[in-house]
Protein backbone atom coordinates (compact mmCIF):
# COMPACT_ATOMS: atom_id res chain seq x y z
CA UNK A 1 0.00 0.00 0.00
CA UNK A 2 1.29 3.43 -1.00
CA UNK A 3 0.42 5.94 1.72
CA UNK A 4 0.64 10.16 1.39
CA UNK A 5 -0.11 12.69 4.04
CA UNK A 6 -1.40 15.28 2.88
CA UNK A 7 -2.27 18.42 5.16
CA UNK A 8 -5.81 20.00 3.23
CA UNK A 9 -6.04 23.99 4.18
CA UNK A 10 -9.23 24.93 2.26
CA UNK A 11 -8.94 28.65 3.24
CA UNK A 12 -11.85 31.26 2.01
CA UNK A 13 -14.62 31.29 -0.10
CA UNK A 14 -15.06 28.91 -2.67
CA UNK A 15 -11.50 27.07 -1.59
CA UNK A 16 -13.60 25.14 0.27
CA UNK A 17 -15.76 23.88 -1.48
CA UNK A 18 -13.72 23.16 -4.63
CA UNK A 19 -11.02 21.10 -1.95
CA UNK A 20 -13.91 19.36 -0.50
CA UNK A 21 -14.79 17.74 -4.22
CA UNK A 22 -11.30 17.57 -4.81
CA UNK A 23 -10.57 15.43 -2.01
CA UNK A 24 -13.87 13.30 -3.13
CA UNK A 25 -12.28 12.63 -6.29
CA UNK A 26 -8.79 12.33 -4.91
CA UNK A 27 -10.79 9.28 -2.45
CA UNK A 28 -12.11 7.73 -5.65
CA UNK A 29 -9.00 7.40 -7.48
CA UNK A 30 -7.41 5.51 -4.39
CA UNK A 31 -10.33 3.16 -4.17
CA UNK A 32 -10.19 2.17 -7.49
CA UNK A 33 -6.05 1.77 -7.22
CA UNK A 34 -6.70 -0.56 -4.23
CA UNK A 35 -2.93 -0.38 -3.62
CA UNK A 36 -3.06 3.84 -3.15
CA UNK A 37 -4.07 6.14 0.26
CA UNK A 38 -4.85 9.27 1.03
CA UNK A 39 -4.26 10.28 4.90
CA UNK A 40 -5.80 14.19 4.71
CA UNK A 41 -5.45 16.23 7.48
CA UNK A 42 -7.31 19.42 7.77
CA UNK A 43 -6.21 22.57 8.38
CA UNK A 44 -9.34 25.06 9.45
CA UNK A 45 -6.45 28.19 8.61
CA UNK A 46 -9.04 31.19 7.25
CA UNK A 47 -9.88 34.35 7.51
CA UNK A 48 -12.56 33.50 9.79
CA UNK A 49 -9.84 31.68 12.27
CA UNK A 50 -7.76 35.39 11.52
CA UNK A 51 -11.33 36.77 13.09
CA UNK A 52 -11.76 34.77 15.64
CA UNK A 53 -8.63 34.04 16.91
CA UNK A 54 -6.47 37.36 15.59
CA UNK A 55 -4.35 34.58 13.55
CA UNK A 56 -3.67 32.86 10.60
CA UNK A 57 -1.35 30.15 11.55
CA UNK A 58 -1.15 29.06 14.62
CA UNK A 59 2.52 28.93 17.07
CA UNK A 60 4.27 26.06 16.07
CA UNK A 61 1.58 25.54 12.64
CA UNK A 62 4.32 25.94 10.09
CA UNK A 63 6.46 22.87 11.70
CA UNK A 64 3.37 20.60 12.18
CA UNK A 65 2.56 21.24 8.23
CA UNK A 66 6.26 20.62 7.67
CA UNK A 67 5.80 16.94 8.49
CA UNK A 68 3.60 16.62 5.51
CA UNK A 69 4.43 14.84 2.22
CA UNK A 70 2.32 17.73 0.41
CA UNK A 71 -0.49 20.80 0.83
CA UNK A 72 -3.47 21.03 -1.19
CA UNK A 73 -4.65 24.69 -0.46
CA UNK A 74 -7.54 26.38 -1.62
CA UNK A 75 -8.23 30.14 -1.63
CA UNK A 76 -7.50 33.15 0.67
CA UNK A 77 -9.25 36.39 0.54
CA UNK A 78 -12.41 37.80 2.52
CA UNK A 79 -14.18 40.89 2.42
CA UNK A 80 -13.66 41.05 6.04
CA UNK A 81 -9.85 41.34 6.44
CA UNK A 82 -7.46 43.68 3.51
CA UNK A 83 -5.97 41.12 1.26
CA UNK A 84 -2.40 41.94 1.75
CA UNK A 85 -3.14 40.85 5.28
CA UNK A 86 -4.75 37.33 4.47
CA UNK A 87 -2.50 36.92 1.38
CA UNK A 88 0.87 37.60 3.34
CA UNK A 89 -0.48 35.71 6.56
CA UNK A 90 -1.61 32.63 4.79
CA UNK A 91 -0.23 31.85 1.09
CA UNK A 92 2.80 33.66 1.17
CA UNK A 93 3.98 32.78 4.94
CA UNK A 94 3.96 29.51 3.52
CA UNK A 95 5.22 29.99 0.44
CA UNK A 96 8.36 31.82 1.77
CA UNK A 97 8.54 29.71 4.76
CA UNK A 98 8.99 26.60 2.90
CA UNK A 99 11.20 27.78 0.09
CA UNK A 100 8.46 27.30 -2.69
CA UNK A 101 10.24 29.27 -5.39
CA UNK A 102 8.94 27.72 -8.69
CA UNK A 103 5.60 28.55 -9.26
CA UNK A 104 4.35 26.40 -12.02
CA UNK A 105 1.03 26.91 -14.14
CA UNK A 106 0.41 25.17 -17.19
CA UNK A 107 -2.34 26.11 -19.68
CA UNK A 108 -3.72 24.37 -22.12
CA UNK A 109 -7.49 24.54 -23.04
CA UNK A 110 -9.43 21.22 -22.32
CA UNK A 111 -11.77 19.51 -24.67
CA UNK A 112 -14.90 20.69 -25.01
CA UNK A 113 -13.92 23.97 -23.34
CA UNK A 114 -14.37 26.63 -25.68
CA UNK A 115 -12.59 29.66 -25.61
CA UNK A 116 -13.13 33.49 -26.88
CA UNK A 117 -9.69 33.19 -28.62
CA UNK A 118 -9.49 32.29 -32.24
CA UNK A 119 -7.05 29.48 -32.27
CA UNK A 120 -6.99 29.06 -28.75
CA UNK A 121 -6.43 25.06 -28.95
CA UNK A 122 -2.56 25.71 -29.52
CA UNK A 123 -2.30 26.69 -26.24
CA UNK A 124 -0.04 24.75 -24.40
CA UNK A 125 2.39 26.69 -22.07
CA UNK A 126 3.90 26.34 -18.95
CA UNK A 127 4.66 29.68 -17.18
CA UNK A 128 7.17 29.37 -14.41
CA UNK A 129 6.68 32.08 -11.91
CA UNK A 130 9.68 33.25 -9.48
CA UNK A 131 8.05 32.94 -6.09
CA UNK A 132 10.18 33.81 -3.35
CA UNK A 133 11.30 37.55 -4.64
CA UNK A 134 11.16 40.16 -6.79
CA UNK A 135 8.58 42.72 -6.87
CA UNK A 136 7.01 40.92 -3.80
CA UNK A 137 9.73 40.73 -1.53
CA UNK A 138 7.54 42.54 0.52
CA UNK A 139 10.13 45.89 1.01
CA UNK A 140 9.32 49.07 1.01
CA UNK A 141 7.68 51.90 3.47
CA UNK A 142 5.36 54.58 3.77
CA UNK A 143 5.87 57.92 4.52
CA UNK A 144 3.99 61.29 5.82
CA UNK A 145 1.10 58.75 5.99
CA UNK A 146 -2.35 60.39 4.62
CA UNK A 147 -0.57 64.11 4.30
CA UNK A 148 -0.37 65.72 0.44
CA UNK A 149 3.41 65.07 0.50
CA UNK A 150 2.92 61.18 1.21
CA UNK A 151 5.28 58.75 -0.40
CA UNK A 152 5.30 55.18 -0.83
CA UNK A 153 7.81 52.83 -2.34
CA UNK A 154 7.71 48.90 -3.39
CA UNK A 155 11.26 47.65 -3.74
CA UNK A 156 12.08 44.65 -6.26
CA UNK A 157 14.77 42.52 -4.72
CA UNK A 158 16.39 40.20 -7.12
CA UNK A 159 19.16 38.34 -6.01
CA UNK A 160 21.86 36.64 -8.24
CA UNK A 161 20.61 33.17 -6.45
CA UNK A 162 17.02 33.84 -6.81
CA UNK A 163 17.45 34.52 -10.57
CA UNK A 164 19.70 31.76 -11.17
CA UNK A 165 17.53 29.05 -9.60
CA UNK A 166 14.23 30.04 -11.46
CA UNK A 167 16.28 30.24 -14.79
CA UNK A 168 17.77 26.32 -14.07
CA UNK A 169 14.60 25.01 -13.22
CA UNK A 170 12.84 26.28 -16.42
CA UNK A 171 15.64 25.50 -18.36
CA UNK A 172 15.24 21.69 -16.83
CA UNK A 173 11.23 22.16 -17.02
CA UNK A 174 11.57 22.58 -21.05
CA UNK A 175 13.91 20.42 -21.54
CA UNK A 176 11.45 17.67 -20.18
CA UNK A 177 8.73 18.76 -23.08
CA UNK A 178 8.68 17.82 -26.64
CA UNK A 179 9.30 21.29 -27.99
CA UNK A 180 11.85 21.81 -25.65
CA UNK A 181 11.58 25.82 -25.86
CA UNK A 182 12.09 28.47 -23.17
CA UNK A 183 10.99 32.04 -23.87
CA UNK A 184 12.37 34.73 -21.22
CA UNK A 185 10.39 37.15 -20.11
CA UNK A 186 11.43 40.61 -18.49
CA UNK A 187 11.27 44.70 -18.65
CA UNK A 188 15.01 45.63 -19.08
CA UNK A 189 14.58 48.39 -21.56
CA UNK A 190 13.17 50.11 -18.72
CA UNK A 191 14.12 48.59 -15.89
CA UNK A 192 17.75 48.85 -15.92
CA UNK A 193 19.02 46.97 -13.09
CA UNK A 194 17.31 43.81 -11.48
CA UNK A 195 15.67 43.49 -15.05
CA UNK A 196 19.28 43.18 -16.56
CA UNK A 197 20.41 40.91 -13.89
CA UNK A 198 17.61 38.57 -15.13
CA UNK A 199 18.61 38.62 -18.53
CA UNK A 200 22.27 38.71 -18.19
CA UNK A 201 22.02 35.25 -15.56
CA UNK A 202 18.92 33.54 -17.93
CA UNK A 203 21.93 33.56 -21.20
CA UNK A 204 24.48 32.10 -18.87
CA UNK A 205 22.54 29.51 -17.32
CA UNK A 206 21.25 28.54 -21.30
CA UNK A 207 24.85 27.85 -21.73
CA UNK A 208 23.97 24.67 -19.70
CA UNK A 209 20.87 23.58 -21.71
CA UNK A 210 22.00 23.80 -25.64
CA UNK A 211 19.67 21.47 -26.84
CA UNK A 212 16.31 23.88 -25.20
CA UNK A 213 15.77 26.94 -28.19
CA UNK A 214 15.31 30.26 -26.19
CA UNK A 215 13.65 33.57 -26.93
CA UNK A 216 13.09 36.73 -25.27
CA UNK A 217 10.17 39.03 -24.83
CA UNK A 218 9.52 42.45 -23.15
CA UNK A 219 6.47 41.63 -20.57
CA UNK A 220 3.99 43.78 -22.31
CA UNK A 221 5.25 42.55 -26.32
CA UNK A 222 4.47 38.96 -24.90
CA UNK A 223 0.86 39.61 -24.09
CA UNK A 224 0.44 40.50 -27.57
CA UNK A 225 2.27 37.35 -28.66
CA UNK A 226 0.12 35.42 -26.09
CA UNK A 227 -2.99 36.57 -27.80
CA UNK A 228 -1.95 36.43 -31.69
CA UNK A 229 0.47 33.88 -31.72
CA UNK A 230 0.06 31.31 -29.07
CA UNK A 231 1.21 28.15 -30.83
CA UNK A 232 4.99 29.75 -31.01
CA UNK A 233 5.36 29.65 -27.21
CA UNK A 234 5.92 26.49 -24.72
CA UNK A 235 7.24 27.46 -21.69
CA UNK A 236 7.64 31.12 -20.18
CA UNK A 237 9.62 32.21 -17.25
CA UNK A 238 9.11 35.39 -15.96
CA UNK A 239 9.02 37.39 -12.19
CA UNK A 240 6.65 37.51 -9.53
CA UNK A 241 4.91 40.32 -10.63
CA UNK A 242 4.89 39.24 -14.17
CA UNK A 243 4.08 35.78 -14.18
CA UNK A 244 1.26 36.37 -11.95
CA UNK A 245 -0.38 38.44 -14.63
CA UNK A 246 0.65 36.77 -17.46
CA UNK A 247 -0.87 33.64 -15.91
CA UNK A 248 -4.34 35.05 -14.96
CA UNK A 249 -4.23 36.00 -19.08
CA UNK A 250 -3.74 32.44 -20.06
CA UNK A 251 -6.05 30.88 -17.33
CA UNK A 252 -8.40 33.30 -19.12
CA UNK A 253 -7.58 32.67 -23.14
CA UNK A 254 -7.87 28.84 -22.08
CA UNK A 255 -11.08 29.04 -20.66
CA UNK A 256 -12.02 30.23 -17.40
CA UNK A 257 -10.04 30.95 -14.00
CA UNK A 258 -11.85 27.99 -12.53
CA UNK A 259 -10.02 25.46 -14.32
CA UNK A 260 -6.26 26.39 -14.11
CA UNK A 261 -4.21 24.85 -11.54
CA UNK A 262 -0.25 25.34 -9.77
CA UNK A 263 2.01 24.31 -7.79
CA UNK A 264 4.34 26.11 -5.60
CA UNK A 265 7.17 23.69 -5.47
CA UNK A 266 10.10 23.35 -3.40
CA UNK A 267 12.17 21.63 -5.82
CA UNK A 268 15.02 20.41 -3.20
CA UNK A 269 12.18 18.75 -1.50
CA UNK A 270 13.58 20.18 1.95
CA UNK A 271 10.04 20.67 2.64
CA UNK A 272 6.95 20.00 1.00
CA UNK A 273 5.32 21.50 -2.14
CA UNK A 274 1.97 23.28 -2.03
CA UNK A 275 -0.57 22.88 -4.32
CA UNK A 276 -4.10 25.09 -5.48
CA UNK A 277 -6.20 26.48 -7.96
CA UNK A 278 -5.09 29.63 -9.63
CA UNK A 279 -8.54 31.13 -8.83
CA UNK A 280 -9.40 33.10 -5.44
CA UNK A 281 -11.92 33.04 -2.63
CA UNK A 282 -14.60 34.79 -5.01
CA UNK A 283 -17.19 36.00 -2.28
CA UNK A 284 -20.01 37.02 -5.48
CA UNK A 285 -20.54 32.79 -5.95
CA UNK A 286 -19.08 31.57 -2.56
CA UNK A 287 -21.63 28.92 -0.98
CA UNK A 288 -24.15 28.76 -4.10
CA UNK A 289 -22.70 25.47 -5.08
CA UNK A 290 -21.78 26.76 -8.36
CA UNK A 291 -18.16 26.71 -8.21
CA UNK A 292 -15.78 25.42 -11.11
CA UNK A 293 -14.15 22.28 -9.09
CA UNK A 294 -12.29 21.45 -12.59
CA UNK A 295 -8.84 24.11 -11.25
CA UNK A 296 -9.07 21.63 -7.81
CA UNK A 297 -8.98 18.24 -9.51
CA UNK A 298 -6.27 19.69 -12.25
CA UNK A 299 -3.94 20.89 -9.10
CA UNK A 300 -4.59 17.22 -7.64
CA UNK A 301 -3.28 16.00 -10.27
CA UNK A 302 -0.27 17.99 -9.92
CA UNK A 303 0.12 16.83 -6.63
CA UNK A 304 -0.14 13.57 -7.30
CA UNK A 305 2.57 14.26 -10.30
CA UNK A 306 4.57 15.45 -7.74
CA UNK A 307 4.02 12.90 -5.06
CA UNK A 308 5.73 10.36 -8.04
CA UNK A 309 1.91 8.57 -8.74
CA UNK A 310 2.30 9.48 -12.68
CA UNK A 311 0.31 6.68 -13.65
CA UNK A 312 -2.70 8.17 -11.02
CA UNK A 313 -2.16 11.45 -12.27
CA UNK A 314 -3.12 10.42 -15.84
CA UNK A 315 -5.94 8.65 -14.92
CA UNK A 316 -7.20 11.40 -13.24
CA UNK A 317 -5.93 14.10 -16.49
CA UNK A 318 -8.11 11.43 -18.57
CA UNK A 319 -11.23 11.37 -16.14
CA UNK A 320 -10.75 15.45 -16.27
CA UNK A 321 -10.42 15.44 -19.94
CA UNK A 322 -13.74 13.03 -20.10
CA UNK A 323 -15.44 15.42 -17.98
CA UNK A 324 -15.04 18.61 -19.88
CA UNK A 325 -15.50 16.88 -23.43
CA UNK A 326 -18.95 15.48 -21.66
CA UNK A 327 -20.02 18.97 -21.95
CA UNK A 328 -21.42 18.91 -18.18
CA UNK A 329 -20.05 22.14 -16.87
CA UNK A 330 -20.85 24.81 -14.92
CA UNK A 331 -21.85 28.35 -14.65
CA UNK A 332 -18.53 30.12 -15.24
CA UNK A 333 -18.09 28.03 -18.50
CA UNK A 334 -21.67 28.66 -19.67
CA UNK A 335 -23.40 25.34 -18.37
CA UNK A 336 -26.08 24.95 -15.51
CA UNK A 337 -24.22 22.05 -13.45
CA UNK A 338 -23.46 22.31 -10.01
CA UNK A 339 -20.23 21.37 -7.87
CA UNK A 340 -22.05 18.58 -6.74
CA UNK A 341 -23.15 17.44 -10.25
CA UNK A 342 -19.58 17.51 -11.67
CA UNK A 343 -17.95 16.08 -8.87
CA UNK A 344 -20.49 13.29 -8.86
CA UNK A 345 -19.58 12.99 -12.67
CA UNK A 346 -16.13 12.61 -12.55
CA UNK A 347 -16.79 10.11 -9.40
CA UNK A 348 -18.67 7.69 -11.36
CA UNK A 349 -16.49 8.15 -14.25
CA UNK A 350 -13.32 7.30 -12.06
CA UNK A 351 -15.04 3.97 -10.87
CA UNK A 352 -15.62 2.70 -13.91
CA UNK A 353 -12.79 2.96 -15.75
P1 LIG B 1 -8.59 36.88 -5.22
O1 LIG B 1 -8.75 38.25 -4.66
O2 LIG B 1 -8.02 35.92 -4.26
O3 LIG B 1 -7.92 36.86 -6.56
P2 LIG B 1 -11.30 37.01 -6.10
O4 LIG B 1 -12.38 36.94 -5.09
O5 LIG B 1 -10.91 38.28 -6.75
O6 LIG B 1 -10.06 36.31 -5.49
P3 LIG B 1 -11.00 35.31 -8.32
O7 LIG B 1 -10.96 33.92 -7.90
O8 LIG B 1 -9.75 36.00 -8.67
O9 LIG B 1 -11.80 36.07 -7.22
O10 LIG B 1 -12.00 35.29 -9.52
C1 LIG B 1 -12.60 36.39 -10.15
C2 LIG B 1 -13.99 35.94 -10.59
O11 LIG B 1 -13.93 34.79 -11.46
C3 LIG B 1 -14.80 35.47 -9.40
O12 LIG B 1 -15.41 36.55 -8.78
C4 LIG B 1 -15.76 34.47 -10.01
O13 LIG B 1 -16.90 35.11 -10.52
C5 LIG B 1 -14.95 33.87 -11.15
N1 LIG B 1 -14.37 32.58 -10.74
C6 LIG B 1 -13.16 32.35 -10.20
N2 LIG B 1 -12.97 31.06 -9.91
C7 LIG B 1 -14.09 30.42 -10.26
C8 LIG B 1 -14.53 29.05 -10.18
N3 LIG B 1 -13.75 28.08 -9.70
N4 LIG B 1 -15.77 28.77 -10.65
C9 LIG B 1 -16.54 29.72 -11.15
N5 LIG B 1 -16.21 31.02 -11.24
C10 LIG B 1 -14.99 31.38 -10.80
MG1 LIG C 1 -8.87 38.23 -8.08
Amino acid sequence: MRSHRIAVIPGDGIGQEVIEAGKKVLSALAEKSGDLRFEFVDFDWSSQRHLEKGEYIPAGGLDELSRFDAIYFGAVGSQDVPDHISLWELRLAICQGFDQYANVRPARVLPGVNSRLKGAEDIDWIIVRENSEGEYSGNGGRVHQGFPDEVGTEVSVFTRKGVERIHRFAFQLAQSRPRKQLTLVTKSNAQRYGMVLWDEVFFEVAKDYPDVSIDRELVDAVTTRMVLKPETMDVIVATNLHADILSDLAAALSGSLGIAPTANLNPAGTFPSMFEPIHGSAFDIAGKGIANPVGSFWTAAMMLEHLGESTVAERLMAAIERLTASGLQTKDLGGTATTRDVTQAICADIERQ
